[in-house]
């Protein structure tokens, strides 16, 4: 529909009907925009010359300030469940896409500004972002990539030189605080709720389900699209005989929304891992592509706490928590695949095969990902559940505990009083009464462990590539911050190049790796709020 004057400058919030986007071009007021820190590992995927960072217009081009020559930048129109409750349209409300590049190895990147002004989907809020929030986003992005876990990630950082407002000090004040903009990158944007929205709009927008599912699939799915659907030698074929068989070869929908509810699984899985808690799993911030997306106040666990989450508005609930993460990843497919099912891409079984499929695709990865954890050649429930109990029990740092674990030699005649020796500095606060808890674990662990053929040497160098030494705690991101907001970005360049190697002991970096300082178990460090 025509809208009157330049579409690309109504910015006016509305419900936007029976489309995908809208064209909108970003408006942050800046006022000497600065390049914080960038990637050059995204700069490589894009094949960005390391000297156009150099360029004096590079902030005014990065923060959206100045417009990039050719660009048509847009903004998403998606919706999404909120705590379980559906919230109806949401959208980038502060997200705007400049475009796409295409490398030379033909992948295409979508390149996004976050916190680059106002669009129809901002609702009541101002478009922007704040510096904290954002340098927490660029960090973690780039950290969850090199360890190994499938993420959205960041060009680089801007600060805009003008101040947001924001009331995350819940005294009821608002502050004043330096905006930001980060540029993120990733295949696709597309969310759970990116489906979600025309299949709640009943019938005149099914199609636009269809269409949008056949774009996914063409562009970021082409493995399916290629599918020979009348080759029987493809059958994926589950169930026994009757009703419960469900051939993914006859119906493309099918196959992908089972490959989305697999790589949902597997990311959930890694997550679990390494003690991520995203913090807002709300359906808009689950990517089709099975990527982690949207850091808001999400948090790595310190002491080990299934019921642990960093987000203030998931209290008292915790629908958020570590432990809950597994579920509420099956919940949101369970929405996706219905939004599917509405729009008559898939019929009730296929749905519930998905669902099925995610299950048993995340038992499978977190018992590989848990066993390699222990560094075991096969899982082993009661060594596993017994440690997470332990842990759980003692409050042992998640990152840490895992690390040293490796140091432990696979010998069963290793006296007693030596075997809590290597875990000594995770397991510093533990009573007397608890010590012998511990002394009967790591018994029955080097039992399990002597039987294999593995040496403690290679054990020890598996262990380390899947335990991280370096995880990015919230205190660590908090000091950058700090640092940050009074203009020295220094420490925000040392994490990014700390965390692209989070797996490796890195001499003088060690400080990285201590437990959280008293200070950070102040609100706002320890959990925060959605305030961004
Ligand atoms: P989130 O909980 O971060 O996933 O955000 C939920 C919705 O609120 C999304 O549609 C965001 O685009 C939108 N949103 C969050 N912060 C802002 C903001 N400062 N201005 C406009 N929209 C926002
Ligand atoms: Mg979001
Ligand atoms: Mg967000």
């Amino acid at each position: 529909k025509e809208l009157p004057g330049d579409p690309r400058s109504d910015v006016t919030s509305r419900e936007v009907l029976h489309a995908c986007y809208s064209k909108v071009s970003p408006s942050v007021p800046v006022d000497d925009p600065q390049l914080v820190a960038w990637s050059d590992s995204v700069a490589e995927l894009l094949e960005l010359d390391p000297k156009e960072f150099e360029r004096p217009d590079f902030p005014l081009l990065l923060s959206g300030a100045k417009p990039l020559p050719g660009a048509m930048p847009y903004a998403q129109c998606y919706g999404g469940h909120q705590f379980g409750m559906w919230a109806g349209q949401l959208g980038d409300g502060r997200a705007i896409t400049l475009g796409e590049v295409l490398n030379s190895k033909g992948e295409r990147w979508e390149l996004q500004l976050k916190g680059a002004g106002k669009t129809p989907y901002s609702r009541f809020a101002d478009g922007l972002a704040v510096l904290r929030s954002s340098i927490r986003e660029f960090l973690c992005s780039e950290a969850m990539h090199f360890l190994g876990i499938p993420t959205t990630r960041a060009l680089c950082l801007l600060t805009t030189g003008q101040d947001v407002t924001r009331d995350m000090f819940y005294d009821g004040n608002p502050k004043e605080e330096p905006g930001a903009v980060v540029c993120r990158v990733s295949q696709s944007f597309l969310r759970f709720g990116s489906y979600q929205i025309h299949a709640s709009r009943g019938e005149e927008d099914l199609e636009i389900v269809r269409k949008l599912a056949d774009y996914a699939i063409k562009h970021h799915f082409p493995h399916i699209e290629s599918m020979n659907r009348s080759d029987d030698s493809l059958s994926f074929i589950t169930g026994k005989e009757d009703d419960s068989v469900v051939d993914l070869t006859s119906n493309k929908y099918a196959a992908w929304v089972v490959e989305i509810a697999e790589r949902t699984a597997t990311l959930v899985a890694r997550w679990q891992g390494v003690g991520f808690t995203h913090g807002v799993l709300n359906t808009d911030n689950m990517s089709i592509l099975g990527q982690t997306i949207d850091y808001g106040p999400f948090g790595f666990l310190d002491a080990f706490d299934p019921s642990f989450t960093p987000n203030t508005t998931d209290l008292p609930g915790r629908r958020y928590c570590f432990a809950n993460q597994p579920d509420i990843g099956l919940w949101n497919i369970a929405q996706f695949a219905k939004s599917l099912a509405v729009a008559e891409l898939i019929n009730q079984k296929e749905a519930n095969y998905a669902m099925e499929r995610y299950g048993e695709k995340f038992m499978d990865e977190y018992q590989a990902i848990m066993s390699k954890k222990l560094g075991l050649s096969k899982y082993n429930k009661e060594i596993i559940s017994k440690l997470l109990n332990n842990m759980a029990v003692d409050k042992v740092d998640y990152t840490n505990f895992f690390r040293l674990l490796s140091n432990v030699k696979a010998d069963p005649n290793t006296p007693e009083a030596e075997l809590l020796k290597p875990l000594k500095a995770a397991l510093l606060d533990i009573g007397k009464e608890r010590k012998e808890a511990w002394i009967k674990w790591v018994q029955a662990y080097i039992q399990e462990v002597s039987g294999s053929e593995t040496s403690d040497k290679e054990r020890k160098a598996r262990m380390d590539s899947v335990n991280p030494k370096y995880i990015l705690r919230n205190y660590l991101c908090q000091s950058a911050i700090d640092a940050a907001e009074q203009g020295d970005f220094s420490e925000v360049n040392n994490l990014i190049r700390l965390m692209k190697n989070p797996y490796e002991d890195q001499p003088g970096m060690e400080k990285y790796a201590r437990l959280p300082p008293a200070w950070a178990y102040r609100p706002g460090v320890c959990m925060l709020s959605c305030s961004s």
